[in-house]
């Protein structure tokens, strides 16, 4: 198949290249290098099988696909409020265009979405039925309300125009190639420890998050891809730590002797997250396999490849 894959050189998009072209798919990346780099798809660069186009999705694009996994999107706070108006540009116009690239080519369209959705849940875990409690004019706005909107979208051109659609609605990821200063709790708590500075904990540290590793995360997309089932389904590791506990494994994991630090809460930080994955069981038969304990340290691994041997002499 021809598979297009939109911030296919950010984080997720780039773990997900590599498994399509491991399973002899042809690959079109499309990406603005606004948070993703070249370097996480360099070893597919020059294969008879892989394209990468520079193009922001904000502007429409022709090509010849089979399906598209639509990832385009800043996916931290840092920077997705960096350009508020961009992330909801992207948001619309971005998955505007690619859904109407769905129509035109008749192509399966594959969005990733988000628990942003959810916003500050008032019912825990969430299922997919729940409508979410989201503040519309927040600083997270841009990009919950933009992925809602995504989300409508989809279903508007799903309903009226018989566009193939798969949704997922993506719970915190984590693993190698998530950007050291991306702001992120995984990326900051681990660059912080190995750098000997203080864990920053924002808030008490009560609030929760559930964090799944990026290969599970992978599959689970590529799973709903290739299912019936259209969605919104999702796709997450419903082990659930507060932000705290989390600070004192990656402290122990990686350098003991660093301190905890507590700074203000940002604002509309939602105070618990957790997927119910009953749906993803069910429909796909998925569910996470990697322990965060697992997942951390090869994430600790890949930071410390690209941090540097003198931070890392320092605390071994
Ligand atoms: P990322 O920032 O690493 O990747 C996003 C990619 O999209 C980057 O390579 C960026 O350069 C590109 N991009 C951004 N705007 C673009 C535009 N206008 N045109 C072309 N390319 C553009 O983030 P990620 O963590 O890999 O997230 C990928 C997708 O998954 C996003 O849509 C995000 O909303 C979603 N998601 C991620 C998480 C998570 O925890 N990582 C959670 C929920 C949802
Ligand atoms: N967080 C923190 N310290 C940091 C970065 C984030 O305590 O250095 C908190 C943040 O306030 C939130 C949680 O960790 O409660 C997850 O933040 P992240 O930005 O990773 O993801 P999101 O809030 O989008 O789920």
């Amino acid at each position: 198949m021809r598979i297009l894959v939109t911030g296919g050189a950010g984080f997720i998009g780039s773990h997900l290249i590599d498994r399509l072209m491991a399973e002899g798919h042809e690959v079109i990346c499309i990406d603005n290098f606004y948070s993703g780099h070249k370097r996480n798809i360099l070893k597919w660069v020059g294969h008879p099988y892989f394209e990468l186009i520079r193009h922001d999705i904000t502007d429409p694009i022709r090509l010849e696909i089979d399906q598209i996994y639509h990832l385009a999107c800043p996916a931290s706070p840092v920077h997705y409020q960096y350009n508020p108006v961009k992330t909801i540009k992207t948001n619309v116009l971005g998955t505007m265009h690619m859904l109407g690239l769905a129509k035109r080519v008749k192509a399966r369209f594959l969005l990733a979405s988000t628990s942003e959705v959810y916003g500050d849940p008032e019912i825990h875990p969430q299922p997919e039925e729940y409508w979410g409690n989201v503040n519309p004019i927040g600083i997270r706005s841009c990009y919950d309300e933009g992925k809602r909107v995504a989300e409508t979208l989809a279903f508007d051109y799903h309903r009226q125009n018989d566009v193939d659609i798969r949704v997922a609605r993506i719970f915190n990821t984590y693993g190698p190639r998530m950007l050291e200063n991306d702001g992120r709790v995984i990326s900051n708590f681990i660059s912080q420890a190995i750098h000997g500075k203080p864990l920053t904990v924002y808030g008490n540290g009560s609030q929760t998050r559930s964090f799944c590793y990026v290969s599970d995360l992978v599959d689970g997309l590529i799973r709903l891809m290739t299912h019936a089932h259209i969605g919104p389904i999702n796709l997450g590791n419903p082990d659930e730590y507060t932000i705290l506990e989390l600070a004192e494994i990656v402290q122990r994991l990686v350098n003991p002797e660093v301190e905890i630090q507590f700074k203000s809460l940002p604002q509309d930080d939602p105070r618990r997250r957790r997927p119910n994955i009953t749906r993803a069981q069910r429909l796909l038969e998925w569910q996470p396999t990697i322990s965060l304990l697992e997942g951390l340290q090869r994430s600790v691994e890949d930071f410390r490849g690209r941090l540097g041997g003198n931070a890392i002499a320092a605390h071994r």
